[in-house]
């Protein structure tokens, strides 16, 4: 049920996850599929200077929660988006129709994280944080229940199913 669009014509999409469970792969696939803009908040932050500055100690920039939200606000308020990003409780609540959390097994996530050249150290905490499932919680303690989603991305079959089902969802929200 869609609670939060008494003011959109579309619904908009939280895709959420541990860095590497496939958020950008998706987003970028439903985007093509839809219509719908694909907002990649890393990437935002980056070319705006959206942040405080390097984090050397977690080697990754310091976000101003304010300044992304800021900068985000009108394209989201018109819907339509799908934005994707590793964490989701900075952002208004009444944003989001639908909160997706991808979930990667361990060795799986390991993997990918290796496969993209991050430190030993970045690789050990980030699939810590997908064991500990902080994102989820984070979900869970951000939005209502009822539109947060935990889905599996462990294979390309579940990136497909995962499309297949986002599209039917935006079909049926339009
Ligand atoms: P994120 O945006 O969450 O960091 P990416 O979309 O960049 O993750 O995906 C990380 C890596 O995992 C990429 O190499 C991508 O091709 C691969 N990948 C993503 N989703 C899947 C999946 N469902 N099955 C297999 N490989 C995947
Ligand atoms: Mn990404």
């Amino acid at each position: 049920s869609l609670i939060n669009m008494s003011s959109r014509d579309k619904p908009n999409i939280m895709i959420t996850g541990t860095p590497g469970t496939g958020k950008t792969s998706l987003c970028e696939q439903l985007a093509r599929e839809t219509g719908f803009r694909h907002i990649n908040v890393g990437d935002w932050v980056k070319e705006k200077s959206l942040h405080s500055g390097w984090d050397d100690d977690f080697e990754c920039f310091v976000l101003d929660d304010d300044k992304v939200c800021d900068a985000l606000e009108e394209l989201v308020e018109e819907g339509g988006c799908i934005v994707d990003h590793h964490g989701c409780d900075m952002f208004p609540e009444r944003w989001f129709d639908l909160v997706i959390v991808l979930q990667t097994d361990n060795s799986t996530l390991f993997d990918r994280l290796q496969r993209r050249g991050y430190s030993q150290k970045k690789i050990q905490e980030n699939v810590e944080c997908e064991i500990m499932m902080v994102v989820a919680e984070e979900a869970r303690e951000s939005y209502k229940e009822e539109i947060v989603k935990l889905l599996p991305s462990n294979t390309s079959e579940d990136l497909e199913r995962n499309l297949q089902q986002l599209v039917d969802w935006i079909r049926a929200n339009t």
